[in-house]
Formats: C-alpha cells, sequence, structure tokens
C-alpha cells in the first residue's frame, strides 16, 4: 500500500493537548492519515471515546501512551504501543501515574504560592483534577497562570518558573525506565524510545540505548530529514522498529500539525499486527 500514512505520537485533552479524543480522529482525516496511535502522557482516557469515533471512520486507531520515566535524574519519555487497552497491567499503571501527578501539582502549586502566585484546583479544568484517570501536567499549571494573569505566555511559565532548574519546578517522576520497561513487556506492549533528539544528556542515551527497547522514534514533527539519519541508522543497526509521529498538542504548539511526521504501512502493520495477535492470545 502506497498512500498509507500513520502518525503514531500525539496528545488529547485527556493530557496537555487541546483536541479531545473524538476530534483528533476527525482531523487526522482531514490531515489524510490512514492510521493513528494517540499517545497521551501516562493515560490511556482517551481510547473509549476516540475508538468510537474510530470506528466510523477510515482510521485504524491502535492502543499507544507516552510513560514519564527517570534515569540518572533526568526525564526520559517512553511511548507505548500495541498493548489492549483493557490490560490491568497498564490500567494500574497509569493510574500510579495519575496519582503521582496528583501529589506533584499539589508540591508545584505550594511552590507557586512561596513565590506570590497562589493557585487553587479550581483554576485548572476540570477533567484533569478529577477521577483516577486524569493526567494533570505543567502545561495545565502553565495556562492557569496565564488566567490568574501572573504571566503572558506558556513559555513564560516555563522559563521562569517550571522548567528544570527554576524555582517552581518539581520533578516529574520518581518511576524508572528499566520498570516502566518491564510493566509495557508485561502488558505485551513495544517499548519505543520516545523523541530521543531531546535527551541532552549523552550518558542517559548511551543507558537507553543498551536497555531492552522494542525501537526508536526516527521521525519526529517538522524536523528536517538529516535529522533523523542518526536515529533511522541506531534503529537499523539494532533491528528495532523504527516509528514516527507529530508529538501533535493542538493550539499549544502549532509548529507539529497532526500529520507532519508519520510512518508508512509496513511499520504501521508491525505495531497492528502485535497488537492483533495480543487481542487473539487474550
Ligand atoms: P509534564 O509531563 O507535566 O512534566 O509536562 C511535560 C510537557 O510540558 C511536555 O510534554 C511539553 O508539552 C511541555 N513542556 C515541557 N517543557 C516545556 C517548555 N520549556 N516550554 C513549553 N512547554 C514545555
Ligand atoms: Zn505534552
Ligand atoms: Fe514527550
Ligand atoms: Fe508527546
Amino acid at each position: 500500500m502506497i498512500d498509507f500514512r500513520a502518525d503514531l505520537h500525539c496528545h488529547t485533552t485527556c493530557s496537555d493537548g487541546t483536541t479531545s479524543p473524538g476530534d483528533i480522529i476527525k482531523f487526522a482525516e482531514d490531515a489524510g492519515l490512514q492510521g493513528l496511535s494517540i499517545t497521551d502522557h501516562d493515560t490511556i482516557a482517551a481510547y473509549p471515546e476516540a475508538s468510537l469515533i474510530a470506528a466510523e471512520s477510515n482510521i485504524s486507531l491502535i492502543p499507544g501512551v507516552e510513560f514519564s520515566a527517570v534515569h540518572r535524574q533526568k526525564s526520559v519519555h517512553i511511548l507505548a504501543y500495541s498493548f489492549s487497552v483493557d490490560s490491568p497491567i497498564i490500567k494500574e499503571f497509569c493510574q500510579l501515574h495519575c496519582h503521582r501527578r496528583q501529589e506533584r501539582t499539589q508540591a508545584i502549586i505550594k511552590l507557586l504560592t512561596q513565590h506570590g502566585m497562589p493557585l487553587t484546583l479550581d483554576d485548572f479544568p476540570s477533567a484533569c483534577t478529577s477521577g483516577k484517570n486524569s493526567s494533570i501536567g505543567r502545561p495545565h499549571i502553565a495556562a492557569a497562570l496565564i488566567k490568574k494573569g501572573y504571566v503572558k505566555t506558556i513559555q513564560e511559565a516555563f522559563s521562569n518558573y517550571l522548567k528544570e532548574g527554576m524555582p517552581c519546578f518539581v520533578p516529574s517522576s520518581s518511576i524508572s525506565v528499566e520498570e516502566t520497561l518491564d510493566i509495557i513487556h508485561k502488558a505485551k506492549g513495544l517499548a519505543i524510545i520516545a523523541h530521543p533528539h531531546l535527551i541532552e544528556n549523552v550518558e542517559v542515551l548511551h543507558d537507553l540505548l543498551k536497555m531492552g527497547f522494542d525501537g526508536i522514534e526516527g521521525y519526529y514533527g517538522r524536523l528536517p530529514a538529516a535529522s533523523h539519519e542518526r536515529w533511522l541508522k541506531i534503529g537499523m543497526r539494532k533491528g528495532w522498529i523504527i516509528t514516527g509521529g507529530s508529538d501533535y498538542h493542538g493550539f499549544i504548539k502549532p509548529n507539529q500539525p497532526l500529520g507532519s511526521s508519520w510512518v508508512n504501512y509496513e511499520t504501521f502493520s508491525i505495531l497492528l499486527n502485535h497488537y492483533l495477535s495480543n487481542k487473539t492470545s487474550g
């Protein structure tokens, strides 16, 4: 199949994206895609709604999620694909992250209050503060800071307060890469190193490349082809699956439209077949 494109990395309102799970399927069709995986941060809450809409569309949707992990005290993102969305192992792990994120938000709110910028949970959209599947993150906190008039832009919120090294930063995850890999593999999913070009620490990257990943995200957003080459070479040398996607977040990241990176049918079918074989083996 020649004209097949699948975007394997995007976010909805279930984490820090601005597009609902139903709309993202429609946007995927509008973007000329045939395949999609929604990879919200630490939650698969988009799947019930997205699956219903996908069933009525031309989009083939496969389960995905982007887990936050930590290695050498640095944040690492791990994409997981092709597990069952009914997997108790994945569901439980997402709940652990949800709890961790709620505690971290309280810690950040405390720091912001100490810096003269009080916030309460009422300042956030209810979808990200309630329920055991919610995935509240720093972009929501940045949006709340704008709403209260403390900063003008999301970038200002990160640069002055929320990013690593700034006074209101609280690390994202205490869950290790090894533990995350173990969970993904126990759930019969595939584990992929997300956006490797964003891993600044060389030791972290070298460590990850020695671990039991199944693939690497070789194509990302609107990065020029030349910057993909390093990751494609590494992926091929290791015999890993080379995935790709836009990391679409909606209007908060306008330079990464849905479909700005994609994989062909050959790659998509590896993930799809893995998912289907999981389903049939129970
Ligand atoms: P969290 O998972 O809560 O740590 O939030 C991580 C998300 O925040 C990332 O996926 C990005 O969408 C966003 N983000 C991280 N750093 C920045 C930054 N410097 N400026 C704007 N957004 C950022
Ligand atoms: Zn994000
Ligand atoms: Fe990420
Ligand atoms: Fe992402």
